[in-house]
């Protein structure tokens, strides 16, 4: 059921109509009829009672739900990263679509809240389940799924996983997954045309990951980063760190009005973002080569590397002993 104003509003609207059937027949059958209409009406609502995500309209068009900067359990449902869509004249794309069905399924209750138009296309900016388990939710609007070439397989190698530590970290969230890859893939420069409105995407060499795509909206240059820019957040290293360094600065060299980054809200100041993005990552790639050249071993060099730059960030103390492993292998045989 497609409503363009909240359940609530509907559940009332409803009940208006079945008001003078009460009031105005005194007659039990009509009263036992109208009484079992509204338990129908009512159970209805319930059904459909989705709490829409909060989005913030940052341009025209353009809206984006903030995630908090948390690991995802059972609290935030998975909450944890940020996702928007983007709205055509013909039609809706969704960037990114949360940590769990249930963020989707919000997702998509905040996309009813704003326009009627069909969802056309549900893009993935990259594997992490953080941005793509909210997938299913949008099966019913029969969106192509987009995604970079090399998400299909990065997807198939990491369902397993994902789908049990889901269920662990989040709970009930996290249960009845369903893994949806894309039905089309971009591997260089695609184009999509939502009505009078195009994306402009773009399927980077490995990074963050070996699958980050990016979307560029052209009619009000907003650039969807995915996690390709943490803001706050601390950066995570799962692609590679010479090849995320070069990608963060070929975005700083980018003509966009804003950016939305996969974590955290750069606002106008992406491009300072970005620099403090590059100067961690660098910061990890000197300190880590120096370790590995002055014959450290692992064990040592994650308690030691890029120490000072960590600091900055939050939840440092999940991901930057990682990224630092991340680096040692990345860095210990190169040329
Ligand atoms: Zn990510």
């Amino acid at each position: 059921m497609y409503v363009g104003i909240p359940v609530s509003s509907v559940r009332d609207f409803f009940l208006m109509l079945a008001m003078p059937f009460i009031k105005r027949n005194s007659g039990a059958r009509t009263a036992s009829f109208a009484a079992r209409l509204l338990i129908v009406l009512l159970s209805i609502g319930a059904a459909h009672a989705v709490e829409p995500l909060p989005v913030d309209e940052i341009a025209p068009g353009v809206f984006v739900f903030h995630g908090v900067t948390a690991e995802q359990d059972a609290h935030n449902r998975g909450a944890i990263s940020n996702a928007g869509f983007v709205v055509g004249s013909r039609c809706v794309a969704v960037i990114d679509t949360g940590g769990s069905p249930s963020v989707g399924a919000a997702l998509r209750a905040a996309i009813r809240t704003r326009t009627a138009l069909p969802v056309c296309y549900v893009i993935n900016t990259h594997v992490h389940p953080d941005h793509i388990l909210g997938n299913q939710a949008f099966i019913p609007d029969k969106p192509e799924f987009i995604g970079h070439a090399r998400l299909p397989a990065a997807l198939a190698a990491r369902a397993r996983s994902y789908i049990q530590s889901a269920e662990r970290q989040m709970g009930e969230f996290g249960r009845g997954l369903e893994l949806i890859p894309p039905t089309r893939t971009v591997a260089d420069r695609e184009e999509l045309d939502l009505g009078g409105r195009t994306l402009r995407l773009r399927a980077w060499p490995t990074a963050h990951t070996d699958n980050d795509l990016t979307v560029l909206d052209e009619a009000t240059g907003t650039l969807f980063a995915g996690d390709l820019l943490f803001v706050e957040h601390m950066p995570v290293i799962d692609g590679k760190l010479k090849g995320w360094i070069a990608v963060t600065a070929a975005l700083a060299g980018g003509d966009y009005t804003r950016v939305v980054a996969g974590h955290g809200e750069p606002g106008s100041g992406w491009r300072d973002a970005l620099e403090r993005q590059r100067r961690y990552l660098q910061k990890v790639a000197d300190e880590t080569r120096a370790a590995i050249k002055g014959g450290r071993s692992l064990s040592q060099a994650v308690t030691e590397v890029a120490l000072d730059e960590a600091r900055r960030w939050a939840l440092a103390d999940l991901f930057h002993r990682r990224n630092v492993t991340t680096a040692y292998a990345e860095l210990e045989w190169e040329d």
